[in-house]
């Protein structure tokens, strides 16, 4: 169940102009995770309080070595509503906690996905956001479609 959260790599939210779209890209290595762009005053995990390190730059790269120890940096583990965290402490936590550390909001879809588009919906978003991480339009939306479930 863990699993179905994605795995995602912390890299800098670049220059953000007042639409919310980055700026100037870095020119960061590949990598077959989704990149979260986080401003840097979110850019750690409040588990363990340590800042996420950025990926390397291809310029970097190929100027110097790859450092040897060939650590790459650990995969980030994206809740559902949008928070990241390392994906050891994210999965620690999961182990005994069914809500976000951080905002409460649930971790796990409830059943049947499928038939609830609403939470399907969502997933999507989620896993299909690729701007700066934005808290508080994820937690509103997160509310509002938990609103609506419960309506039902
Ligand atoms: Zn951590
Ligand atoms: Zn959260």
């Amino acid at each position: 169940m863990i699993d179905l959260l994605p795995l995602v790599r912390y890299v800098p939210a670049a220059e953000a102009d007042s639409n919310g779209f980055a700026l100037g890209d870095g020119d960061w290595v590949d990598s077959d995770l989704k990149d979260v762009r986080l401003e840097e005053h979110n850019s750690r995990c409040y588990f363990c309080l340590e800042d996420f390190e950025p990926p390397e730059t291809k310029s970097s790269q190929t100027l110097v070595q790859s450092r040897s120890d060939g650590a790459d940096h650990e995969p980030l583990r994206q809740y559902l509503c949008g928070h990241v965290f390392h994906k050891y402490c994210a999965d620690r936590w999961m182990h005994d906690n069914l809500k976000c550390f951080l905002c409460k909001a649930d971790l796990y879809l409830p059943e049947a996905t499928e038939e609830r588009p609403d939470w399907s919906a969502l997933f999507k978003l989620v896993r299909g956001q690729d701007r700066i991480i934005r808290r508080t339009v994820n937690v509103d939306l997160l509310q509002t479609f938990q609103y609506s479930w419960y309506m039902q």
